[in-house]
């Protein structure tokens, strides 16, 4: 089984005001089947971390490294990440006009195997999927997240994990904007998902709501760019009760 390691990275983006350092050491190992929860307050470099193992372009690595089973996914292109198993839903999930979701999943699972899957399997998983988290039909053919509601585009994301089985997947405050009910059905896809597929798990996420449906194994507390604790799902618990008040060392 595979693991995700992140070695005291250190990342800053370019402002107007100069640059910006946002991480400043992170580490966390994740193997796979485990579920991390990364919670923090707001500005603490959540997405930063998301958006970095993504490989956004605008998030500077200053030092310190990424490896997936030892492999310098730093070195790699996004496609690459994506073919070694990282799957990175971000928090704004893009519109592909003039795709349909079905041709776009296709693709991406080709490209993802390295060859197409057997059409009848496919079409199958597919509709199951799509059955399980209460997708309409039309969604297949309908072009990628264009005019989806957050909540819909939260479940087409889901709907991806399923299909692609990444072997390692960052969910960026994927509780944001979902009532209970999209909220229940995304968590059983991500838990269908641990389940049967043995995802690894990076779930990010402000709030503990999530996390009455999303067991996670460990959760990690960030500030200020760095892991400032970290435990058990009894810590998040906590932060459910108390807030990240605690954390927050003002100086009188
Ligand atoms: P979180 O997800 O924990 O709320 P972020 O990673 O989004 O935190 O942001 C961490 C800090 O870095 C914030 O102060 C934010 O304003 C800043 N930041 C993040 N991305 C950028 C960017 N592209 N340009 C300028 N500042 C940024
Ligand atoms: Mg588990
Ligand atoms: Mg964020």
């Amino acid at each position: 089984s595979s693991v995700l390691e992140i070695k005291n990275l250190q990342v800053s983006v370019e402002t107007d005001q100069g640059t910006k350092q946002i991480l400043r050491g992170v580490d966390l190992t994740i193997k796979q089947g485990e579920i991390h929860a990364v919670m923090g307050p707001n500005g603490s470099g959540k997405s930063t971390l998301a958006y970095t193992i993504a490989g956004h372009p605008k998030y500077i690595v200053d030092g310190g490294e990424i490896l997936l089973d030892g492999e310098d996914v730093l070195e790699m292109s996004v496609d690459e990440r994506a073919r070694a198993g990282l799957f990175l839903a971000m928090q704004y999930p893009v519109e592909i006009p003039g795709v349909t979701n079905t041709n776009f999943l296709r693709t991406a699972k080709t490209a993802i195997d390295g060859e197409a899957p057997a059409i009848r399997h496919w079409v199958k998983d597919v509709r199951t999927a799509m059955d399980n988290l209460k997708m309409d039909k039309s969604f297949a053919e309908r072009n990628v997240n264009e005019g989806f509601s957050g909540g819909e585009k939260k479940r087409n994301e889901i709907l991806q994990l399923e299909l692609l089985k990444p072997k390692f997947a960052v969910l960026d405050e994927t509780d944001s904007g979902l009532d209970v009910d999209a909220l229940k059905i995304v968590s059983e896809g991500v838990n269908r998902a641990h389940e049967t597929n043995e995802l690894g798990l990076l779930l990010i996420t402000h709030y503990t709501r999530i996390l009455r449906y999303i067991k996670p194994d460990f959760v990690h507390v960030f500030v200020e760019g760095k892991v400032a604790d970290q435990g058990g799902p009894e810590l998040a618990d906590r932060l459910e009760e108390e807030g990240y008040d605690r954390y927050l060392t003002t100086a009188v």
